[in-house]
């Protein structure tokens, strides 16, 4: 008799035929990591700077983390939110020590945490104009994005992500990133909330300046505005600080968190201040997943090894040799590698051309990294990299620019 196990499909042929086409995919398959590497089926080894995209922040199969959701999982896996379970609140009890006075809700993705910060600035525009239906607009910054649900969908002005899903959710409109005046010009008497991620991820990496959210908070003050930021990808230590909008030292309404706060466990929250919390009453939105104990010991472990390991200070303190490395290879490489962007380990290499084949020669030479927005190759290392693993990242990148020059 032979275990399923060693029954041996293609895999390939099996995506093939039963997966839908939706992705683009690497031509390997993995099937193994730890830390920073992964291995595929032929035992090829890859340093992993996609980290999941931004979401298995301690590399692979950490053993805090490994050890905090196979003891969860022997225990008590799913409840419903019918029920308490000491570990979401204890997460949200942590997350709060994070943002600041307010309280949490969580769902599994970034697209839910978008949705439910969507449906605040409804429940916000209500209570702001005493009617339902009219206090409605969210303005959000040109090449934002906000997940793939029909709200975050409406709130991503990007043509490639909103072609064929036609008629949208009303009520969002668009301003120029790092102008305060566009986003000025755009508030009327009917806005309820400005979107924005502190980095935009998927365009390009384009951080907002910290003159920006500062002015950003003010007109929103001035305006009853709530101000949500989008964390879902620069959130949760990548840039060095917990939030990445806190190098600008501004406090939003409502943050947006997933890709990194379960290490890889599908979670997503979203942190809501104390004044506008209590907009959500029983019965006024849910998610029948939402903050398991499972996904919720995940996120405290990923909490736990960012404190103990001093993830935010050695993310601070590693990436300005890595960046030092990285502007050398834009100052070697000008007429290919234009300019390096980003914080911490959250970095946008803007090439001249388009990035797939330098993919693909970086991944024949060991190195995962993920294309995004416009020419954009993103470098996302776990935030447990090494100075090791981070230098060879800069040596491989160096090869592939020198055999394509
Ligand atoms: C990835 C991402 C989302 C969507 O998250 P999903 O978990 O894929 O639904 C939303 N906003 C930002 C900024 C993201 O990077």
């Amino acid at each position: 008799m032979s275990s399923p196990s060693i029954i041996r499909t293609n895999t390939a042929d099996l995506y093939d035929a039963h997966v839908l086409k939706n992705y683009a995919r690497a031509p390997m398959t993995l099937v193994r990591g730890r830390g920073a590497q992964v291995w595929d089926d032929a035992g090829n080894a890859y340093l992993d700077f996609t980290s999941g995209i931004a979401v298995s922040s301690l590399g692979h199969c950490h053993p805090h983390w490994v050890a905090a959701i196979q003891r969860q999982a022997g225990e008590l896996i799913h409840t419903s939110n019918l029920f308490r379970h000491p570990n979401q609140g204890e997460l949200a009890r942590r997350l709060v020590g994070y943002a600041g006075p307010g309280r949490v809700f969580f769902c599994n993705s970034g697209g839910e945490a978008d949705e439910g910060m969507i449906k605040l600035s409804r429940l916000h525009g209500v209570a702001k104009s005493g009617v339902e239906g009219k206090c409605i607009k969210v303005i959000v910054a040109k090449n934002a994005f906000h997940g793939r649900m029909f709200g975050g969908m409406s709130a991503t002005p990007q043509e490639k992500i909103q072609k064929g899903f036609r008629p949208l959710v009303p009520g969002f409109a668009v301003a120029e990133l790092n102008n305060l005046q566009s986003f000025a010009e755009q508030m009327d008497e009917d806005t309820t909330a400005v979107l924005v991620e502190s980095i935009q991820g998927e365009s390009g990496i384009n951080p907002c300046t910290t003159e920006f959210l500062v002015g950003l908070r003010k007109l929103c003050d001035e305006r009853k505005v709530l101000l949500l930021i989008d964390e879902v990808q620069c959130g949760l230590g990548r840039t060095g600080t917990f939030y990445a909008f806190e190098a600008a030292g501004i406090r939003p309404d409502a943050i947006a968190m997933a890709k990194g706060l379960g290490g890889g466990f599908p979670i997503g929250a979203i942190w809501i201040a104390d004044r506008f919390a209590d907009l959500f009453q029983p019965g006024s939105h849910g998610s029948t997943f939402g903050g398991t104990p499972l996904a919720c010991a995940a996120g405290l472990a990923v909490l736990d090894v960012i404190e103990r390991e001093n993830l935010l200070e050695k993310v601070r303190q590693q990436s300005v040799g890595w960046h030092a490395g990285l502007q050398q290879l834009a100052a070697e490489f000008p007429a290919q590698l234009a300019e390096v962007r980003g914080r911490g380990y959250l970095v946008g290499l803007q090439l001249t051309s388009d990035p797939a084949p330098y993919i693909a020669a970086l991944r024949e030479r060991g190195l995962l990294v993920v294309s995004s927005g416009n020419n954009v190759i993103r470098v996302l290392p776990p935030l447990t990299a090494t100075p090791d693993e981070l230098s060879r990242s800069v040596e491989i990148l160096r090869a592939v620019l020198v055999a394509k020059a």
